[in-house]
């Protein structure tokens, strides 16, 4: 089940390449980005390069789906939540660049806010720190000290990947509940109820299968797969 409950926005500063920003533009279809917005591009977002690396989202090489603008503050606008990124983390004393990291925002912050903007800036020299100044947060992704710079389309994956996962209600399978659980972890009893005498084993096996069970959250097939299981093994047991 797919839910749609947020609008996002890309805001890119001053791209420089046209391969990065078909490859954003892929991203944008991949994990739902509402828009994208370029403050400035020092290329030219139309061309055949940019549709090329786009593939299958070429069709949102177009004037409908990204806008320009001359300044971030216009690519802002109407956001309730904006975050600028950086690889660049700063010292204790440099509060502008104390950073929350993409599965921070993906799970604690976005869900609080209906419209966010995410801004990435230039491949060679990154966002000014007027332009971090303008976001209401700083976002980093946490990488190698030595080297923490990705490329621009790397970074947008990452983050985009995050905010996806989490916020666009996605579940690749269906978790078992609860009572299915209860249900599995009562056959299991009842099996051990026949082969264990020692009643402190068969209270310690029974917390261990039960822990087991609920953290591992199975899928409902697999749970029933299991009940199935039991159910053969409590039979075989009970002749
Ligand atoms: N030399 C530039 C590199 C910019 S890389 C600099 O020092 O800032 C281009 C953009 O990719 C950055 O502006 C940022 O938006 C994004 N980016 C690169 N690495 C990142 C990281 N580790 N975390 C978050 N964003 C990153």
């Amino acid at each position: 089940m797919q839910m749609k409950e947020k609008k996002l926005r890309i805001v890119l500063v001053g791209t420089e390449g046209e391969i990065n920003l078909g490859f954003v533009i892929r991203l944008a279809l991949n994990f739902e980005v509402d828009e994208i917005y370029l403050v400035s591009p020092l290329i030219n977002p139309f061309s055949d390069e940019v549709k090329r690396f786009a593939a299958k989202a070429a069709k949102m090489v177009s004037t409908e789906y990204i806008k320009i603008t001359d300044s971030l503050e216009e690519a802002l606008d109407g956001v309730d939540l904006s975050i600028c990124t950086s690889g660049l983390v700063g010292s204790t004393s440099d509060v502008l660049r104390h950073p929350i990291t993409p599965r921070e925002l993906a799970s604690k912050i976005a869900p609080n806010y209906s419209s966010i903007a995410i801004v990435f800036g230039r491949e060679s020299v990154g966002l000014t720190r007027d332009e971090l100044a303008k976001c209401h947060l700083f976002l980093t992704i946490p990488a190698n000290p030595q080297y923490p710079i990705l490329n621009l389309s790397h970074a947008v994956a990452i983050t985009l990947y995050e905010l996806w996962t989490s916020t666009r209600s996605y579940r690749l399978r269906e978790h078992a509940n609860s009572s299915q659980l209860s249900r599995v972890l009562k056959l299991v009893g009842e099996i051990v109820g026949k082969i264990i005498d020692d009643s402190v084993q068969r209270e310690r096996i029974m917390v261990a299968v039960k822990h087991i069970l609920w953290r591992s959250s199975p899928s409902r097939g697999e749970a029933s797969t299991l009940y199935y299981f039991f159910k053969k093994i409590k039979n075989s047991i009970d002749g």
